[in-house]
Formats: structure tokens, sequence, C-alpha cells
């Protein structure tokens, strides 16, 4: 059985050591199906003071973080996972997606590189970094959080990590759809009902069931994921439907 790898390169260790004690991630590493480390970049800087950031050439606001001791740390951690992937985490890199944490689950490891106050000297992204992620347009603190969605993001897509196989394999953005409306005990709640069809044990209506609402919400709330989405053919049949049902409703009014 193969371990997948998380090395997180940071000036704040504690934060990724508190995460891998918690919930799925802890579980995961008790299970043997991952190792998640922190490296603290602070060793590898040089002096008594174990400096790890500088005044930015040019002026301006801030600190930047100094490459030698990210150098290093990175160095030290490829030695111990030579074929991991390096990935330093940016608002500058390229977004983030389902799509690119299934792609990134199937990696023998992670080098995750956080950056801190104005970022990193750009001398690291040359040649020792193999990816830049972004989780979104807007600016962090830190790659530490950025680290964590990520080892989250992934985890969930290794075999054995999750209960059942089929709970990744029906999340939102899995199939360009997000998920159907979930509900559980009890049956009514402040006067809401549970739809009938899901107390009804007929597996094959509750499928369509969900798929159509699956469909419905994904309409309504992404449409812009159907567009880069091929339809299968009960969903083109549930469109079909929607179609009838709308032209019914404009005739009546028209
Ligand atoms: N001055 C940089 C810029 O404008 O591009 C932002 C630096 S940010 C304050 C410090 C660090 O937080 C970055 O080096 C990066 O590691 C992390 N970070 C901030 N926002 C991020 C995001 N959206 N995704 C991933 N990492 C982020």
């Amino acid at each position: 059985m193969s371990v997948m790898t998380f090395t997180v390169l940071t000036i704040f260790p504690e934060m990724i050591d508190a995460f891998s004690g918690i919930g799925m991630l802890r579980r995961a590493i008790e299970k043997g199906l991952v190792s998640c480390s922190s490296v603290n970049i602070r060793d590898f800087a040089e002096g008594k003071h174990k400096v790890t950031d500088d005044r930015p050439y040019g002026g301006g606001a801030g600190m930047v973080m100094k490459p030698e001791p990210i150098a290093s740390a990175i160095r030290s951690a490829k030695a111990t996972h030579p074929s991991a992937k390096t990935i330093l985490l940016s608002p500058q890199g390229s977004p983030f997606s389902q799509h690119h944490a299934r792609q990134l689950s199937t990696c023998e490891g992670l080098i995750l590189v956080c950056g801190r106050y104005e970022g990193v000297d750009e001398r690291i992204c040359c040649d020792l970094i193999d990816d830049e992620i972004s989780i979104g347009d807007f600016v962090l603190t830190g790659g530490e959080l950025a680290a964590m969605v990520i080892i989250d993001t992934v985890i969930r897509l290794i075999p054995g990590v999750l209960g059942s196989t089929l709970s990744a394999s029906n999340d939102s953005f899995e199939k360009q759809l997000l998920e159907y409306p979930q509900y559980t005990r009890p049956p009514s709640f402040e006067g809401q009902a549970v739809p009938e069809i899901l107390l009804s044990g007929d597996h094959a209506r509750i499928e369509r069931w969900r798929l159509e609402a699956s469909l419905k919400r994904t309409f309504l709330k992404r449409p812009e994921l159907f567009k880069e989405k091929k339809l299968a053919g009960p969903e083109i049949d549930i469109l079909k439907k929607w179609r009838i049902e709308l032209e019914a409703i404009i005739q009546t009014q028209s």
C-alpha cells in the first residue's frame, strides 16, 4: 500500500501539526494512507537570530522571505521525498479546483511551500518549484491555510480515506454538477418535510430524483458549469422533460 506524503514548509509548523491531529486527516494518517509533516523553514536559516525575511530590493512596504532558508528547506524535503511535487502557495498561482485536486491525488507526495509577509523571493520559483497554486482571488496572510485547504481536499480523493468510495464520486464538481440536497432525521423539521421519495425505499426512483435535483441546482446556482459538461443520456432526458414542461407553461400564458 502506498502512502501519500504531505510535507509543509512553513515558519508556523504548529498550525500544520494541530491540523494533522484532527478529523479525517488524523484518521487517514492512523490508517497509514497518508503522512503529513511540517518543516520549519526557520531551522534552515543562518545566524544566531535565524532570520527568514528581509527588506525588499527597490524599497516598498513589508518584508520578503529570504531565498536561502526556503531553498535549503525545499532541497532537504526533496532529498527525503524525491518523487514529490513541489508546490508554492501563491495568490498568483493557477486556481485550485476539484479537477486540480484529483490530479494531485495521484502524486506520490506533495511538498507545499508557504509564504508569509509580501511573499517569497522570486528566485525560488525558477528551479525549485513545479507548480504555483492559488486557492482563490483574495490574499491571505500566509500559505498555511491554503496548504491545509489543498491537503483536506486531496485526501478525500485517496482510496480508503473516506468510508465509502461513492461519497467522493457524488460530491459537487465531480461530474460538473452540484450535489443533490441531503436530508437526515427527523422526517419533519420546523414544518419542512423530507421529500416523500427519499423515504420510499425505491432506489431507482431515488437515484433519478437525485440526478434531477442535482441538475436543477447546478442550472440555478452555477449555470456556467453546464457549459463545460458533457451530458449523459439520462441527463438529456431530464432536460427534455423540463423543456416540455416549460413549453406547456409558456403556452398557457400566451
Ligand atoms: N504580496 C503578495 C501578492 O500580492 O501577490 C501576497 C503575499 S501574501 C500576504 C503572503 C503569502 O500568503 C503568499 O506568499 C502565499 O504563500 C500565501 N497566500 C496568500 N493568498 C493566497 C492565495 N489566495 N492562495 C494561496 N496562497 C496564498
